[in-house]
C-alpha cells in the first residue's frame, strides 16, 4: 500500500468511499509521521485520543453511508482556533494552559463534515509575524532546505506550523489565518496553496483576534483541490460574527479544472520592485504565459497606491491588536503574575506574557491611537485603505477578472537571519499580500518554481470579492503547468 500520507485530500476520499483503507488507518499513519517529525516544531500539542476516537466515528458513519464531505479526513489546526476542552494559546505565554469551553465556528464545521483533529499547530506569537519565529514554543522549521545545505530555514509566517505540517504530510490540509498574509506567505515557501478567502467568506468567531477588519481564516493544502474542497466546509455565514457575510458557499471543487478563456488577467506595474530577484521576475512571467496558453488575456494595470500598503498596514494592524489584546490583563485568561496591587499585577502579567514582537505592536498600536496622533496616524491609514481598495475597484470595473503578482519577495530564509535589528526587514516580506488584507479580497498562493537553490516560489492571485472560484480555476492552471513539489525528506 502506498504511503498513506502521501495522498491528497481528493484521492484519501475515494480510497476511505472504495474501502481501500480506514479512516483509522489513514490517521495512525498520520500520527506516526508526527511523532517521527517533532524536530520540526510544527504542533505544539498533539491530539492522538481525540484523532483516533474522531476517526473511528467516521468509520462508522462512512460504513452506514453517512460520511460527510470531509469524512476520515485528518487535519491540523492553527493554534489561533480556539478548540473546545484542547488547549488553545495562539503561542502566547499570556494564554498559557488556556482551555476554551467552546469551539470556533470554522472548526465546528469541519467536525461536523467529518474531519479528524490531529493537534494544535504551531504559529507566530498572536499570528505576529512572518516567520514563526515569535512564538513562545520556539520557531518552526520548513522542511524544504537550499540544495547541498543543512540550514534550517523559516516556514514563514504566522502559520508557520501550518504550512510546515501539509509540506512534510504531517496533515492532509490545515486551518491557517491571514492579516497581512500569513496563509499565503507560508504557502509560498513551502510549495502548498493557500488562499486567504474575501473578507467576512469565514466566520472569525472563536479565532483569537489579532486585527479584526483584516483577519480572516482559510486552508493551506497541497493542492488547488484539496484548499477548494477545505473551503467549502470552512465557508458560510455565521450570526456570531457580525462580519460574516450572507451569500451561500458555492462548490468551489467544480471550478478546479474550468476553462479560464478570455479572462483577463491584470499585471499590476507597481508590483515589480528594484531589486527583485530575477528568478521571481521570470516565475511571474512565465506564471503570466501559462495562463495565456489556457486562453486569458494578459492586461497591463496599475494600483498607484500599492506604495502606501505597507506602511499603512503597520498602522490599522497594530492598532487594532493594542485594542484586542487589551483583554489580556491576568484576570480573564491563563496568566496571572501578582503584584502588590491590581495595577502592578496586570503590568507584571502583561510584561512577562507577552513577548517583544506582541510589546512592539502593543506601543505602536496604542501610540497611533492616542489622541494628538489618532488623525495623524490611525485616521490618515484609513483613507490610504479606502484608496488602496478602489484602485483594485477601478480595475476589476476594467473588466479585468483576477490579478497576477508573486506571493512573495523571495524565498524561505534561514531561522534568525531577517529582522534582528531592524523589524522593518521582516515586514518587507509582506509587500505583495497585505494590499489584498487592506482591500478586503480574497487572495490564493500557489507554488510556481524553484530557485537557484531549489527553493520553491509561489505566485498569487488576487480576484473579486466572492470570487474564489475563479482564483480555484486559475490556481489550477497555474499547478497544472508548473506541477507539484515536494520537500525532500530528511527528518
Ligand atoms: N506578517 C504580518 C504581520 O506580522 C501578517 C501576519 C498575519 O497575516 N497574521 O503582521
Amino acid at each position: 500500500m502506498t504511503d498513506l500520507t502521501s495522498l491528497t485530500i481528493a484521492e484519501a476520499r475515494e480510497g476511505l468511499a472504495s474501502k481501500s483503507f480506514t479512516a483509522r488507518e489513514l490517521t495512525d499513519a498520520h500520527l506516526v509521521a508526527i511523532e517521527a517529525a517533532r524536530v520540526l516544531n510544527a504542533y505544539v500539542l498533539e491530539t492522538p485520543d481525540r484523532a483516533r476516537e474522531m476517526a473511528k466515528a467516521a468509520d462508522e458513519k462512512i460504513a452506514k453511508g453517512e460520511g460527510g464531505p470531509l469524512a476520515g479526513i485528518p487535519l491540523g489546526i492553527k493554534d489561533l482556533f480556539a478548540t473546545r476542552d484542547i488547549r488553545t494559546t495562539a503561542c502566547s505565554k499570556i494564554l498559557g494552559n488556556f482551555i476554551p469551553p467552546y469551539e470556533s465556528t470554522v472548526t465546528s464545521q469541519l467536525w461536523r463534515d467529518g474531519a479528524v483533529l490531529l493537534g494544535k499547530l504551531n504559529n507566530d506569537e498572536f499570528a505576529m509575524g512572518s516567520s514563526n519565529e515569535t512564538s513562545c514554543f520556539g520557531p518552526v522549521t520548513n522542511p524544504w532546505r537550499r540544495e547541498g545545505s543543512n540550514t534550517t530555514l523559516v516556514p514563514g509566517g504566522s502559520s508557520g506550523g501550518s504550512a510546515s505540517a501539509v509540506a512534510a504530510s504531517l496533515c492532509m490540509g490545515a486551518t491557517a489565518t491571514d492579516t497581512g498574509g500569513s496563509i499565503r506567505q507560508p504557502a509560498a515557501f513551502t510549495a502548498t496553496v493557500g488562499i486567504k478567502p474575501t473578507y467576512g467568506r469565514c466566520s472569525r468567531w472563536g479565532i483569537v483576534a489579532f486585527a479584526s477588519s483584516l483577519d480572516q481564516a482559510g486552508p493551506i493544502a497541497r493542492t488547488t483541490r484539496d484548499a477548494a474542497i477545505l473551503m467549502r466546509s470552512m465557508a458560510g455565514h455565521d450570526p456570531k460574527d457580525t462580519t460574516s457575510v450572507d451569500i451561500a458557499v458555492p462548490d468551489y471543487e467544480a471550478a478546479i479544472g474550468k476553462s479560464v478563456k478570455g479572462m483577463k488577467i491584470g499585471i499590476p506595474r507597481e508590483y515589480r520592485l528594484d531589486g527583485m530577484p530575477a528568478e521571481i521576475e521570470k516565475l511571474w512571467s512565465e506564471g503570466a504565459q501559462w495562463l495565456k496558453a489556457a486562453g486569458a488575456e494578459l492586461v497591463e494595470v496599475s494600483l498607484p497606491h500599492t506604495k502606501y500598503a505597507l506602511p499603512a498596514y503597520y498602522i490599522v494592524a497594530p492598532a487594532e491588536a493594542s485594542s484586542n489584546l487589551a483583554r489580556y490583563d491576568g484576570v480573564r485568561y491563563g496568566l496571572r503574575e501578582p503584584g502588590k496591587n491590581v495595577i502592578e499585577m496586570y503590568e507584571n502579567t502583561r510584561a512577562d506574557g507577552f513577548g517583544d514582537e506582541v510589546r512592539r505592536r502593543v506601543l505602536i498600536g496604542t501610540y497611533v491611537l492616542s489622541a494628538g496622533y489618532y488623525d495623524a496616524y490611525y485616521l490618515r491609514a484609513q483613507k490610504v485603505r479606502t484608496l488602496i481598495k478602489k484602485d483594485f475597484e477601478d480595475c476589476f470595473a476594467k473588466g479585468v477578472s483576477a490579478i497576477l503578482t508573486p506571493a512573495t519577495p523571495s524565498a524561505a530564509f534561514g531561522i534568525g537571519e531577517k529582522g534582528g535589528a531592524d523589524p522593518v526587514e521582516m515586514y518587507l516580506n509582506d509587500i505583495f499580500t497585505v494590499t489584498v488584507n487592506m482591500a478586503g479580497l480574497p487572495g490564493i498562493a500557489v507554488p510556481a518554481g524553484k530557485d537557484m537553490q531549489g527553493l520553491p516560489l509561489g505566485l498569487q492571485l488576487i480576484g473579486r470579492p466572492f470570487d474564489e472560484e475563479t482564483l480555484f480555476s486559475l490556481g489550477e492552471v497555474i499547478q497544472q503547468a508548473a506541477g507539484r513539489f515536494t520537500a525532500p525528506k530528511w527528518w
